[in-house]
């Protein structure tokens, strides 16, 4: 994941920050014949400055009289980025191929150059009207898309492009360029993989913290922290709960994750998040395997992902370049998440399933879930939500909360929904000792909870664990 900006040089000069490109002739112009696709970046930042400059003030406009030009950013997914990180040369030729192929469609006058290996930015003078940029945008997709499909065994190329156009959603190359990028984020999520961009989002403070978030995913400063998992019946904290934290620079107050993950879906960085948290968690999962700790662990995936044909894949590729067993590692998804698209995410459930992985459902009692939905996902565990578990116990003056023989009734009948499903029950937000008692009198066989262990950071994981070995 990359972005474009410029760096300011001592001199005052702007020079723009890419990643290397391959090694390859450049070429400035369009030439139908020629396999030297590649704009030189340094060229383009100020041939766009010069557009915005001429269009601004009148002294250029495209064929048709009018000042408008579009600027898109365009991003490559692969469905082997897992394996990219070892195979660069995947990466390259499918940049390669794409390049070639741009060179045939773009019209003269269009220019584009590379930021890495897997974004493009693409100017298109001509492009003066939102109608006429979706056209363009979807003609790419179809096009580069479809010239995919042969790459290699493991890699799919699928294009998310952002659209901006002057001076609709920005006024020189800078706002251009970060309304595009921002586009491109979105349009991952899209399944017709295009999005314009938002007229004067770059204002919102919402706009501001997704940037940061895709600061901190790219710069490796968010933390995935374990809560541990009693097994009630044998006694032993057997298996933890992988959860997001975002430490931020002083002065910045905290975000939960449940806004970074909020921010994630709407900004079109969930596969990157997730990425992220399965690798921290399965590279993690190995280490302690390899000093004798032998730990279940479950991350939590959200409903976008689950609608997403590629995490079948993308969970095997992981657990493969970790060497770590299917049945450690959990996926924990909420009752909603079968919202999106039942028919679906029920598929790709079920491939999970069948990749050996452990399923679970979190929150349960609070969603939307039907019988008939249950009865159709392939899962192993029911997670109890907090609201049933958290007025349990009896107050500091010897009260007990009215709400808690209702909760006691709805906890009872959770746990016996899910022996009878075959499956058995966590729960959750167990804040003291009459709670664990109470839930697990009623059968409940794992507790998750600040009483028995709070979220801890990766560091604290092997000490907390050494002393509490059977
Ligand atoms: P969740 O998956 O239901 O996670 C359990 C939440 O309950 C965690 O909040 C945990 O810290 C909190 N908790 C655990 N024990 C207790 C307790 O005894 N009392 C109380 N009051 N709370 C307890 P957290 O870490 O703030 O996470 C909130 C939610 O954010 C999670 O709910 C999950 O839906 C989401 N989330 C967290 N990490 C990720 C992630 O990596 N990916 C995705 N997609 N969602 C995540
Ligand atoms: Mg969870
Ligand atoms: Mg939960």
């Amino acid at each position: 994941m990359s972005f474009w900006s410029r760096g300011q040089a001592a001199s005052g000069a702007a020079s723009l920050r890419v990643a290397a490109a391959p090694a390859r002739p450049l070429a400035a112009e369009r030439r139908d014949d020629a396999p030297d696709y590649q704009a030189d970046p340094d060229v383009l930042l100020p041939m766009l400055d010069e557009l915005v400059r001429q269009r601004r003030w009148g002294s250029g406009t495209t064929s048709s009289g009018s000042a408008g030009f579009a600027v898109f950013v365009i991003e490559l997914r692969r469905s082997d980025r897992t394996q990219a990180l070892a195979r660069v040369d995947s990466a390259r030729a499918a940049m390669d191929l794409v390049c070639r192929r741009l060179a045939k469609i773009l019209r003269p006058g269009d220019r584009f150059a590379l930021n890495g290996v897997d974004e493009i930015l693409l100017i298109l003078p001509e492009v003066d009207s939102t109608g006429r940029a979706l056209l363009v945008a979807r003609r790419l997709v179809d096009d580069l898309q479809e010239r995919m499909v042969d790459l290699t065994t493991y890699t799919r190329v699928r294009p998310a492009i952002g659209c901006a156009i002057f001076p609709a959603h920005g006024d020189n190359a800078e706002e251009l360029i970060a309304a595009a990028d921002r586009a491109s984020r979105t349009a991952r999520t899209t399944r017709e993989g295009y999005r314009i961009a938002v007229r004067g989002e770059h204002a919102t403070e919402a706009a501001q913290l997704s940037a940061d978030l895709e600061v901190a995913l790219e710069g490796n400063h968010l933390q995935v922290w374990l809560q541990p998992q009693l097994n009630v019946r044998t006694g032993i904290f057997d298996a933890a709960e992988a959860l997001l934290r975002w430490p931020r620079a002083e002065g910045l107050s905290p975000v939960s994750p449940i806004v970074a993950v909020e921010l994630a879906e709407k900004h079109g960085l969930m596969p990157d998040l997730t990425q992220f948290v399965l690798n921290t968690v399965l590279r993690e999962s190995a280490q302690f395997r390899q000093r004798g700790l032998d730990l279940r662990i479950a991350i939590n995936v959200s409903a976008s992902m689950l609608t997403d044909a590629t995490l079948p894949r993308t969970v095997q590729l992981a657990l493969e370049l970790w060497d770590v067993p299917p049945d450690r590692l959990t996926l924990e998804v909420t009752e909603n998440t079968l919202m999106v698209d039942a028919e679906r995410s029920l598929a790709i459930l079920h491939e999970l399933k069948q990749l050996g992985t452990r399923l679970s459902l979190d929150d349960f009692g609070t969603g939307y879930s039907s019988f008939a939905y249950l009865r159709r996902m392939p899962l192993d565990e029911l997670k109890i939500d907090q609201l049933f578990v958290r007025n349990l116990s009896t107050l500091p003056d010897g009260s007990v909360n009215p709400q808690r023989e209702g909760d006691l009734r709805i906890v009872r009948s959770i746990i016996d929904i899910a022996h009878n499903f075959d499956m058995h029950t966590v729960a959750e937000g167990v804040e003291d000792e009459e709670t664990l008692e109470l839930v697990k009198g009623l059968g409940c066989d794992v507790i998750q909870g600040y009483f028995t262990g709070r979220p801890m950071p990766l560091s604290q994981v092997d000490a907390w664990w050494r002393e509490r070995r059977p």
